[in-house]
């Protein structure tokens, strides 16, 4: 068994460097590459990833793994040897299950798609995009018929983004939110004026910015010395190993906030991938177990933390200090100005509260156009409706409605949803630290924010993809994922910020 367990972290290790390395391109691309690189860029990535998933379901490895699977009860479930067979096993099934002419098909229609989606939402016409969703959406639904039996053919689509976790749990958890935030939504909708975040405004200089990101990122422990920031069009975290996580950011400069909570959130996700136990090195296994869990902490940092008066408490005289526009503004208004909540048509722009809703819908849109309820042509008729119905607004362009994700045009269908389940456990997760830690608030306070990293370390970012959300959510809490601690926290928050 030590022996095939060696020759498969071998076969393994190859596509893990193979993986990487075309990581690094693909950073290259999004921040430095001139404009010319595109084309050889594209070949070059299709190449590596060619080759990484051909080592991958090679036949060597599937064997592997299937003779050593039958001696998985010999392993404790928690060692690292146990969860590579376990994990990888569970790779390899659902990889060798889609023909690789469908996977090349899909990657080409993405490629295209893509483009045809950035037309379609410059000129403001789903029509001229209409055609590639339709293609991609039949070869999603092929796809998925890969993995049958089923009880519900989104669910290979959710598997993809957060195994273990099916339709029916997600809806479940999203079934009981909505009302509440529906309801929550509509109270600080009819006080939306008690709120002025226009204070926020003012010239900032953009090296000013960068260097303030760095400090607070770096104080909440994020090592430069494995890691950088640079800027790109959309920021993005990416992990060539542990010893070398990268994030950008995005500074605009008329408004000091938006940057600084953007790298905030990144660096969120790269402390995650920065703590991931050494011993994971060249397995795959060494990055964040899931999209729900990297968001839980990404969110985390960005929301729990980042928008809370103890974080400021601390960082507020620093950035009155840095940025003299603040001066003049008192710690409350800046406070209340920050986690302005209103309804609004862009979910990257959303606040905390509507959020969620946001998410809602994309999921439940998903999950009727593969079960035949909604054709992609009347997506953007179906889309607006639901605004309405959610957040009380009617896109006014497809632009700002059924147009402004790139996700479809990519074939990722099933993402969405972790973005609000990363929010419900971050929550969840800030329960249990409470409990825990009875100090933290105040550690939070003095700035210090070593004993966090410490427990998260310790509860999630060692253990890297060895556990499944249901599985961490267990060990962490000791339960299943719970959506109560995540409305109380909203109607507490923004109870208090609007006076409900
Ligand atoms: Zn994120």
């Amino acid at each position: 068994m030590k022996e095939k367990l060696e020759q498969l972290k071998t076969l393994l290790a190859r596509v893990a460097d193979l993986e990487n390395a075309a990581a690094v391109l693909d950073w290259d691309q999004e921040t430095y590459m001139p404009e010319g690189g595109v084309q050889a860029r594209a070949d070059q990535l299709s190449t590596l990833q060619g080759l990484a998933h051909e080592y991958f379901v090679d036949e060597e490895v599937g064997t592997l793994l299937h003779d050593l699977a039958a001696h998985l009860d010999e392993l404790d479930y928690d060692s690292d040897e146990a969860s590579l067979i376990r994990v990888s096993l569970r790779d390899y099934e659902k990889q060798v299950k889609v023909p690789g002419d469908l996977v090349r098909e899909i990657s080409r229609t993405s490629a295209l798609g893509t483009q045809a989606w950035r037309e379609a939402r410059e000129k403001d016409d789903f029509s001229l995009f209409q055609p590639y969703l339709e293609k991609m959406v039949e070869l999603k639904i092929r796809w998925a018929e890969c993995f049958k039996p089923y009880d519900n053919i989104y669910d290979p689509l959710l598997d993809d983004f957060e195994p273990g976790m099916t339709y029916e749990q997600i809806s479940a958890v999203f079934a009981e939110l909505k009302p509440p935030l529906v309801e929550l939504v509509r109270a600080i909708s009819q006080k939306r004026d008690a709120v002025d975040d226009s204070v926020l405004k003012a010239h900032f200089d953009k090296d000013a910015q960068m260097a303030f990101g760095r400090a607070v990122a770096e104080q909440l422990g994020y090592d430069l010395t494995r890691g950088r920031i640079d800027i790109s069009a959309h920021p993005f975290t990416t992990n060539f190993w542990r010893g070398d996580v990268r994030i950008t950011t995005r500074l605009d400069e008329n408004d000091v906030v938006s940057g600084l909570m953007g790298t905030i959130h990144e660096a969120g996700h790269a402390i995650y991938e920065q703590n991931t136990s050494p011993t994971l090195y060249r397995t795959g296994l060494d990055r964040g177990a899931s999209m729900a869990v990297h968001e839980s902490q990404s969110r985390f940092y960005e929301n729990v933390i980042g928008r809370s008066r103890p974080f400021w408490r601390h960082f507020y005289p620093r950035l009155q200090e840095a940025f003299p526009h603040f001066k003049s503004l008192d710690f409350e208004a800046f406070y209340r100005a920050l986690n302005k909540s209103e309804p609004s048509l862009i979910r990257v722009e959303a606040d905390e509260v509507t959020y969620g809703l946001h998410i809602i819908l994309r999921f439940e849109l998903e999950n009727d156009l593969f079960n035949g309820r909604v054709s992609v042509a009347d997506l953007p008729e179906v889309w607006n409706a639901r605004m309405e119905e959610y957040l009380g607004l009617v896109p006014p362009t497809d632009r700002e409605g059924v147009l402004q994700d790139i996700h479809w045009s990519q074939g990722l269908m099933g993402y969405f949803p972790d973005y609000l389940l990363g929010s419900v456990f971050s929550v969840q997760l800030w329960e249990q630290m409470q409990k825990e830690m009875p100090g933290v608030v105040e550690q939070i306070e003095a700035g210090q924010f070593e004993d966090i990293l410490a427990w998260l370390r310790e509860k999630i970012h060692r253990h890297g993809r060895k556990f499944t959300l249901p599985e961490i959510t267990a060990r962490v809490t000791g339960g299943p994922l719970r959506w109560e601690p995540y409305m109380d926290y909203l109607r507490t928050k923004y109870g208090e910020i609007y006076g409900l």
